[in-house]
């Protein structure tokens, strides 16, 4: 094979999944995976956990920062294990929801 690296990159970020990158250029995904191998950065970007100076870290999908995987709830059914928003963000959406409650209940007794 003898694509760029960064095209390829793009792909991969662009569509998330090596099996669709191949798709792409009609290669089976294994030897693709010879030809490109899974990088720290490709899993971080498909949000998938990773080790920056001995500490386990994934991106929040929500605020898109790198943080500590304790600050992320246990979540069995993805394959990283634990949930897609960290705490602080999940802590805005439910001080948002509660502001907006505050607000409608204002609103109905104008
Ligand atoms: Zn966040």
């Amino acid at each position: 094979m003898n694509y760029p690296a960064h095209e390829v990159q793009f792909h991969m970020y662009r569509l998330g999944r090596r099996n669709r990158v191949a798709q792409l250029y009609v290669k089976n995904k294994d030897t693709f995976r010879e030809f490109y191998p899974t990088t720290d950065i490709d899993k971080y970007m498909n949000g998938q956990i990773i080790s920056i100076g001995g500490l386990l870290a994934r991106m929040c999908v929500a605020c898109g920062t790198a943080r500590e995987i304790e600050r992320f709830v246990s979540k069995a059914t993805n394959s990283s294990g634990c949930g897609n928003t960290c705490d602080s963000c999940r802590t805005t959406q439910r001080r948002t929801e509660k502001l907006h409650a505050q607000y409608l209940t204002v609103r109905s007794k104008l």
